[in-house]
């Protein structure tokens, strides 16, 4: 039954402590994630969304309870190959100085593999050919968004990781990255958690979309009657106001 779930968490509990004041940030958070959906995850700043994109590949380990990823607890994957499985791509893709070329074979680098036709990468992300031998400062802030995505998708993950990748770019990058990564989607089934503020393009992207409030799920459906028929009073609000 696990099995055929791609993520799941089950009873995540994350807390930070900072200056020895100890804050909640996840509480027991349930959900599961059917292979093959987009879900747009949506909430307030500081409710926790990129805490639990983090879990999902290691980058932080749940103080309570666990993520599985093909029913398997991340805990017990060996990192590497739990990074190639599970990609992650940020607002702002942190670059290393040299060409689009260095900065796209980086993770390859970094897990020794060898890639054959590096240039198809970016491809996939509709950035030409002849942009390889290019210094990265040169790029314009949707060129590098496409490079960060690229970057990502060297590994071919099967699961992606999406952190407001968007917030940045001007409406037509926005909706050309979008349509990117819908074609992927389409074309390799890459299951897809996007934390998005956007709620027009979580309403456009989305099979499923949650609700993080303070830590907590409060709202988990498919995204046409998440935004239609939305159950909890919080979604309500948050639908209305945008928070
Ligand atoms: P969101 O992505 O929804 O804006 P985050 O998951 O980034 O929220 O953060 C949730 C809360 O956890 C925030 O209050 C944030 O300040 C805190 N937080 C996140 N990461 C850390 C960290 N490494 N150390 C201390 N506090 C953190
Ligand atoms: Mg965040």
């Amino acid at each position: 039954m696990l099995e055929s779930n791609t993520v799941e968490l089950r009873g995540v509990s994350k807390s930070f402590s900072t200056n020895g004041k100890v804050e909640r940030v996840l509480n027991h958070i349930n959900g599961t994630i059917e292979n093959g959906s987009i879900v747009t995850i949506l909430g307030p700043s500081g409710s926790g969304k990129s805490t639990i994109l983090s879990m999902c590949n290691l980058l932080l380990t749940p103080d309570e309870g666990d993520v599985f990823i093909y029913g398997k607890e991340v805990r017990n994957w060996n990192i590497p190959e739990l990074r190639q499985t599970v990609g992650i791509a940020f607002q702002a893709a942190p670059m290393i100085p040299g060409t689009v070329l260095d900065n796209l074979l980086l993770p390859a680098s970094i897990h020794q593999m060898n890639i054959d036709h590096p240039e198809q990468f970016l491809e996939k992300v509709s950035l030409p050919e002849s942009l390889l031998h290019k210094n990265v400062q040169d790029l314009s802030g949707g060129q590098r968004q496409r490079l960060g995505l690229a970057r990502t998708l060297v590994n071919r993950p099967s699961i992606l990781l999406l952190d407001e990748i968007t917030s940045a770019l001007d409406p037509s990058s926005v909706r050309e990255i979008e349509h990117l990564i819908l074609n992927l989607h389409k074309e390799e089934n890459t299951t897809i958690l996007w934390v998005t503020h956007d709620l027009d393009q979580a309403r456009r992207v989305g099979t499923h979309s949650w609700l993080i409030v303070n830590g907590e799920l409060v709202e988990h459906s498919p995204t046409e009657s998440f935004f239609t028929t939305p159950k909890d009073d919080r979604t309500k609000q948050f639908l209305a106001k945008g928070m």
